[in-house]
């Protein structure tokens, strides 16, 4: 066996553990994320904060047609027409419906009634891709 030989078996011998590794760490990686990958997927990759909503205050607050119960709702979800988290708003909520017509108002699959595009409740999540 020269050197050249030594040298190559102890490239190979470098280059597999390297691999291991990798797919090791890659395994680790996907673990941790896996459970919660829908609400830690963001995380990761933080965007800068907006400045400010991009449409001027909407009032979204006509709740003639609802009941009582739907009402509650609202309130227990803490709906309101402008969100205080700059990057949690309903209209990149999963659970928003885009205004029809001219109404500035959109509406939501949980909550019954006027959504304003910048609102916010608790129940937001993420707009998946
Ligand atoms: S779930 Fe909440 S945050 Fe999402 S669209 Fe409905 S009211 Fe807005």
């Amino acid at each position: 066996m020269n050197k050249k030989d030594f040298s190559r078996r102890d490239f190979l011998l470098k280059a597999s553990a390297i691999g291991a590794v990798a797919i090791g760490g890659s395994s680790v990686l996907a673990a941790c994320g896996g459970k919660e990958g829908a609400s830690q997927a963001p995380a990761a990759a933080p965007a800068a904060p907006e400045a400010a909503p991009q449409t001027a205050s909407v009032t979204c607050d006509d709740l003639s047609g609802l009941t009582d119960q739907e009402k509650q709702m609202r309130t227990a979800l803490q709906y309101v027409d402008e969100t205080t988290i700059a990057d949690k708003r309903c209209d990149n909520c999963q659970l928003y419906i885009e205004p029809e017509g001219d109404s500035p108002c959109g509406g939501c699959k949980i909550l019954k009634g006027p959504i304003a595009p910048a609102g916010y409740c608790t129940s937001w999540a993420a707009k998946q891709a």
